[in-house]
C-alpha cells in the first residue's frame, strides 16, 4: 500500500485500523503546546512518514471569525499553529504556508481574520507563507467521484502544496454537531462558494455529503487538533468555552474527528460527516477500529458537554426516510435561525452572510428578520453575527417538551 492510499483510508495498522495520539496540554503556554504537539507527532511513525515525504506543507487552521482574537477560542489557537510550524521546519524540514478563507464574506474579511486570529504574526515569526484563500486564482476542479459537490471552486495553485495539516479547533456545530479536522477543509473553498454550498445541500445529511465529496476531492490531509480549550453548545461560534486539556493527531482525519467526537460525548458514527466518510473508504470512524497513542477520549471528556440544541432534529432528519423527512418531518421537526431583537445591534452582517437571502431588514420597525419559509437552517447568520443575537429557534416536539415540564412544574 502506498503512503498515500494509507492516508486516504486511514488503515495504517496491520489489522486495518487507524492509529492517532492525544497528548494533554491544559495551558497554551509555548513551551508545553510545542511539547505536547512533539508528542504527538513522535508516536505516530505513519504521520513520520507523512512529514518527511512532503516539501510544501499548507498550515489550515479554524479561521473563522474575522473579528475575534485568539481568547475568543473560536479560531485555532495561533501557539499551536506555531508549534507545529516550528517543528515541521526544524525536523522534517518542510517548507510552510497558513492559510483560510474565513466565515465572513465581505472585501477583505480573511485578511483580517487572518490578522486578528494570530496567524499572520505567526508566519512571520516562522518564516512561513500568508496564503489567502480568497485572494488567490480559482479553478473549478471537475469531481466525477462526488455525489452532490460536482463542480468544485478552489484555489488554482492548490496543488502546489504536497500536503495540507487541518489544524482545527475542537467545538460544536450547529449544523454538523462538531467542527473538526475534515469539515475545517471548507475553508479551503473561496468566499461565497462556500456559502452557496448550503444552497447546493440545504439539509445536513445532504451537507455531511457534500463536505465529504470535498475531502474526496482535495489533496491528502492529515489533522492536528486544538482542543486545550474546546467549544460546547452553540458552536462554533457561540457556544460555551471549555477546558479539555487536549491536542490530538493522525495521518487519519476521519479517525482524530471520531476521537474528538468522543470527547464530546457523540457518538461517532451518527455524526452524518463521519459516517459518510467511513462508508466512503475515507478514513476509519468505527471507535473500536482506532488504536489511541497517549491518553483515552474518557480521559478528557469534560462531563455535560453540551450538544448544539439542533442535535436532536438533525439526528431524526438524518435516521429518516429523505421522502418522510421532505413531506412531514421537517415541517414539524426542523429548528430555525431566530433575531433576539434585544440583542441585535442591527450590523447587518448576518444579511449578508445568508445563502438563502431568508434575512431581510424591515424598514418600518427598522430591525432584520429571518423569513422562516427562506430558512435552511444552515446558521452561516450565527457564525458572524458579531454580538451573539442570532438564537435558535427550537423545533415543536422541544417546544411541546417545554410547555409541558411548565405545565407540570405549576
Ligand atoms: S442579528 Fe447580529 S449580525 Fe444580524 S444585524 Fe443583528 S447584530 Fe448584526
Ligand atoms: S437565516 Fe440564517 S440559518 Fe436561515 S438560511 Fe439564512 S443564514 Fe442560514
Amino acid at each position: 500500500m502506498s503512503a498515500d492510499s494509507v492516508t486516504r483510508s486511514g488503515r495504517s495498522l496491520p489489522g486495518g485500523g487507524a492509529l492517532i495520539s492525544a497528548a494533554r496540554c491544559v495551558t497554551y503556554n509555548q513551551s508545553n503546546l510545542r511539547a505536547a504537539v512533539q508528542q504527538c507527532i513522535g508516536a505516530l511513525p505513519d504521520l513520520q512518514r507523512v512529514f518527511a515525504e512532503a516539501e510544501r506543507v499548507l498550515l489550515k487552521p479554524n479561521v473563522l471569525s474575522s473579528w475575534q482574537g485568539p481568547e475568543a477560542h473560536v479560531n485555532t489557537h495561533p501557539g499551536v499553529v506555531r508549534a507545529l510550524g516550528e517543528i515541521l521546519i526544524a525536523d522534517f524540514g518542510c517548507r510552510i504556508a497558513i492559510g483560510d478563507s474565513c466565515g465572513s464574506l465581505g472585501h477583505g474579511s480573511t485578511a483580517r481574520a487572518l490578522e486578528r486570529s494570530g496567524m499572520e504574526a505567526v508566519a512571520g515569526e516562522i518564516g512561513a507563507e500568508v496564503y489567502n484563500v480568497d485572494q488567490q486564482p480559482r479553478r473549478t476542479l471537475r469531481s466525477e467521484g462526488s455525489v452532490i459537490f460536482k463542480d468544485i471552486p478552489l484555489p488554482a495553485n492548490l496543488d502546489r502544496f504536497d500536503l495540507i495539516v487541518s489544524v482545527a479547533k475542537l467545538k460544536t456545530h450547529l449544523l454538523t454537531y462538531m467542527t473538526g479536522a475534515v469539515k475545517n477543509l471548507l475553508g479551503l473553498v473561496p468566499g461565497a462558494a462556500k456559502k452557496n454550498l448550503h444552497l447546493l445541500a440545504p439539509r445536513p445529511d445532504e451537507f455531511a455529503t457534500a463536505l465529504c465529496d470535498l475531502y474526496a476531492a482535495l489533496p491528502r490531509s492529515v489533522a492536528v487538533i486544538d482542543g486545550v480549550v474546546g467549544m460546547e453548545g452553540r458552536g462554533p461560534s457561540n457556544g460555551a468555552l471549555r477546558r479539555v486539556g487536549l491536542v490530538a493527531a493522525g495521518a487519519d482525519p476521519v479517525a482524530v474527528d471520531s476521537f474528538c467526537a468522543q470527547v464530546m460525548g457523540f457518538a461517532p458514527l451518527q455524526v452524518p460527516l463521519l459516517a459518510r466518510c467511513a462508508q466512503r473508504g475515507l478514513g476509519v470512524a468505527a471507535p473500536e477500529e482506532i488504536q489511541v497513542v497517549g491518553e483515552p477520549a474518557a480521559a478528557f471528556a469534560p462531563t455535560n458537554f453540551a450538544r448544539p440544541p439542533t442535535y436532536a432534529a438533525t439526528l431524526a432528519a438524518d435516521l429518516v426516510p429523505r421522502w418522510l423527512v421532505r413531506r412531514f418531518i421537517s415541517a414539524f421537526n426542523t429548528t430555525y435561525a431566530r433575531i433576539n431583537q434585544d440583542i441585535c445591534r442591527q450590523c447587518g452582517e448576518c444579511e449578508r452572510n445568508c445563502p438563502s437571502k431568508a434575512i431581510f431588514f424591515d424598514e418600518e420597525s427598522r430591525t432584520y428578520h429571518v423569513n422562516r419559509a427562506r430558512c435552511i437552517s444552515c446558521y452561516c447568520c450565527a457564525e458572524v453575527c458579531p454580538h451573539d443575537a442570532v438564537e435558535v429557534a427550537p423545533s415543536m416536539p422541544t417546544r411541546i417538551k417545554e410547555w409541558i415540564k411548565g405545565k407540570v412544574k405549576r
